[in-house]
């Protein structure tokens, strides 16, 4: 029989939902967007939909302003918010051109309605597009303040019914404790939400667990700092770390 290294079987996943941080957009920066950056994960996300799934995408801001950041101290923290979920957009723009460039057609829908700029988000319309092969980038968050873009992505991967949501972060999965600190530290293989929320992994927040947890859609943390690492993870190869439900751990 073949094995999944050889790329005989279909794709696990029909529609996914790629959490994306602003800090993945960074490079080598401290502060906004590294073009090349851009442009590498529109490679990855391009190579992802050539293999037949459909695909969506959240995006965070915090590699331009946090609500809950020291350039936002003295603000009142609603206004803040709102200059988050702004950065966000700019960031969805800047990936939507990066991969419109790599031929790959997309929409940005945002949670605030700017007519203008790109479409508001519609539900129904994003699941037509992304049924149509288009990569759907979901901006501006979940729309409120005192929520984060994590939350946005569990809301939004829950809405548009994915089969995952996959975890961008910086490191291939999670780890007990943070390994750029703890040289130690344990990295796992697979865990359940309540192993996350036990031992208060810091994954996502709480509120994107618990919405993944209630809908059973597990959470698959890897990095994309390698070439490729999106469609490894998307054919089960490579490292990551896999959240699921208490009862589907093996
Ligand atoms: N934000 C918000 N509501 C949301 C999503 C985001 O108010 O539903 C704001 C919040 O200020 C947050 C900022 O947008 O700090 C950027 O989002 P996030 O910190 O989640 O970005 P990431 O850490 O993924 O780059």
């Amino acid at each position: 029989m073949t094995s999944d290294s050889q790329g005989s079987r279909p794709p696990r996943y029909k529609r996914v939902l790629l959490k994306l941080s602003g800090e993945g957009l960074l490079g080598n920066r401290e502060y906004g967007l590294d073009l090349e950056m851009v442009n590498r994960i529109a490679g990855e996300i391009k190579n992802a939909l050539a293999t037949g799934i459909q695909l969506c995408v959240v995006i965070g801001g915090g590699n331009i302003f946090r609500g809950v950041s020291k350039a936002a101290e003295g603000m009142d923290r609603t206004s803040a918010d709102y200059m988050g979920m702004l950065a966000t957009v700019m960031n969805a723009l800047a990936v939507q051109n990066a991969l419109e460039k790599q031929g790959v057609q997309t929409r940005v829908q945002s949670a605030i309605p700017m007519s203008m700029v790109c479409e508001p988000y519609i539900r129904r319309r994003a699941i037509r597009h992304m049924e149509k092969g288009r990569v759907v980038i979901f901006a501006a968050g979940t729309g409120n303040p005192f929520f984060t873009t994590d939350t946005a992505a569990a809301l939004r991967a829950v809405e548009v019914n994915c089969d995952a949501i996959l975890k961008a972060t910086q490191v291939d999965g999670v780890y007990s404790a943070d390994p750029k600190k703890v040289p130690d530290a344990v990295r796992y293989d697979r865990l359940t939400f309540s192993d996350v929320l036990k031992q208060d992994l810091r994954v996502m927040d709480t509120s994107a667990i618990a919405l993944a947890r209630e809908n059973k859609i597990p959470i698959v943390v890897f990095s994309l700092h390698s070439a490729g690492s999106l469609c490894e993870v998307l054919a089960r190869r490579g490292l990551f770390t896999e959240i699921c439900c208490d009862t589907e751990k093996e």
